[in-house]
């Protein structure tokens, strides 16, 4: 069986074609720069040279023409006919309320996808028209969407509601749904496996930090709280994202600086979190690492809240679950910062969190970096979202 796991984002579309009998990859690839000049196909045939090939990509349309035509191209494609694809699996960001779980893409629930548009209006319009695409391309192969949201629609009311008045909540669902669902659940599973416990046992905290960050509760199998809210924007410090704020910091910046707004959502979203703590140094955590390492007061500065922004979650959400077992580091910074992760684990010896240094700086993929004796387990486990997507897809796939 294989299935197709499609990432269609604002101006690149990510896929991977698995073999699900075998658990492989046969291929994978990035189109990116579309509808800006210098559009690129990277297409990464298993077993085969890598084809990068430079076109102009002018809309998602042709984007995703151009990654069938690679994978069914006769000298370096994967498969001969597009029925050879048991069936696409969809990243989608937001599904709002409506999806807990992964769904067959049909009339009625792209419908409800478009009604979310307006709780994601930046990354629901190009995923709604990846799959639009991808269904007129390949009519008789079922769709399915997996949804960043749905992992968290376990979250108690408690957990997601803001102290906002009620009438908000029912009138225009403003709540917290949690991002990085996807990722989120992989780990949580994968550290239960790699401990052979039952994930149903487990109090696990997830620290997904990438250029977005977010960092959840996973007690016994099931998301009871994560740091990502209404928006992407709350948490901890982000590359561009500011994080948590105090709500008044907003009208107070937009008074004085007469902003409207679109100029302070560009603001928290966009010149905040790394980069505009260190004053424009960079959003990228290899880069803010160099130069706090030659003694730059402004990484320092930016990567401190960093730290301590996870240690506060990591405690938190200790506390919501009444203890943690596991805590497990994953995404561009958790699985390759061992700094960040030092900076994080710090202090919190008295939950039962030691690090052991030298495991903590192997380059080892998937590694419990604690001490044998320390009470929680301390992971590093690279996330795979696509593999999740395949997994999801062929199961519904299946029961069709
Ligand atoms: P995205 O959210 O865009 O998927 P990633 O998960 O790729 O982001 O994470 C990007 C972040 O990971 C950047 O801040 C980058 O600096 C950091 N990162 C990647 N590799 C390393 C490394 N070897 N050491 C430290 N940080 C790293």
């Amino acid at each position: 069986m294989k299935v197709l796991v499609v990432n269609s984002g604002s101006s690149s579309i990510k896929y991977q074609l698995f073999d699900m009998t075998d658990e492989s990859v046969l291929a994978k690839g990035l189109v990116e720069r579309i509808g800006i000049p210098d559009s690129i196909i990277n297409h990464y045939p298993s077993g085969k040279e890598p084809i990068i090939t430079h076109q102009d990509i002018p809309d998602h349309r042709v984007g995703i023409k151009l990654m069938m035509d690679a994978l069914l191209h006769p000298e370096y494609g994967i498969i001969k006919d597009v029925l050879e694809i048991s069936a696409v699996g969809h990243r989608v960001v937001h599904g709002g309320e409506k999806f807990s779980g992964s769904v067959l893409l049909t009339d009625e629930v792209m419908d409800a996808l478009k009604e979310c548009i307006e709780l994601a209006p930046l990354h629901n319009p190009p995923n709604i028209l990846g799959i639009e695409v991808c269904k007129e391309l390949m009519p008789r192969v079922p769709q399915i969407g997996v949804f960043d949201t749905a992992f968290h629609q376990t979250i108690p009311e408690c957990a997601y509601l803001y102290g906002i008045p009620y009438k908000y909540y029912k009138k225009y669902k403003v709540r917290r749904y949690g991002f990085h669902g996807t990722s989120h659940k992989y780990v949580a599973q994968k550290a239960a496996d790699i401990l052979e416990k039952p994930l149903e046992e487990l109090k696990i905290i997830t620290c997904h930090l990438g250029n977005g960050s977010s960092i959840t509760a996973v007690k016994n199998g099931i998301s009871v709280d994560t740091s990502l809210g209404f928006g992407t924007v709350a948490g901890i410090v982000m590359g561009t994202r500011c994080g948590d704020v105090d709500p008044a910091v907003i009208p107070f910046l937009m008074d004085k600086e007469k902003l409207s707004i679109e100029e302070i959502n560009k603001i928290i979203y966009k010149e905040s979190g790394l980069i505009g703590l260190s004053e424009g140094i960079s959003s990228d955590n290899r880069d803010l690492g160099k130069r706090a390492k030659q003694g730059d007061e402004r990484a320092i500065r930016a990567l401190s809240l960093l730290d301590y922004g996870i240690k506060k979650y990591i405690g938190a959400y200790a506390a919501a679950m009444g203890g943690v077992d596991v805590v497990v580091f994953t995404a561009g910074i958790g699985e390759n910062a061992w700094k960040v992760r030092k900076g994080a684990c710090e202090g919190l010896e008295f939950l039962g969190i030691k690090i052991d240094p030298k495991k903590n700086n192997s380059s080892n993929k998937e590694v419990i970096i604690s001490e044998d004796d320390s009470k929680v387990k301390v992971m590093v486990i690279p996330t795979n979202e696509e593999w999740m997507i395949a997994k999801d897809t062929a199961k519904i796939s299946a029961s069709l």
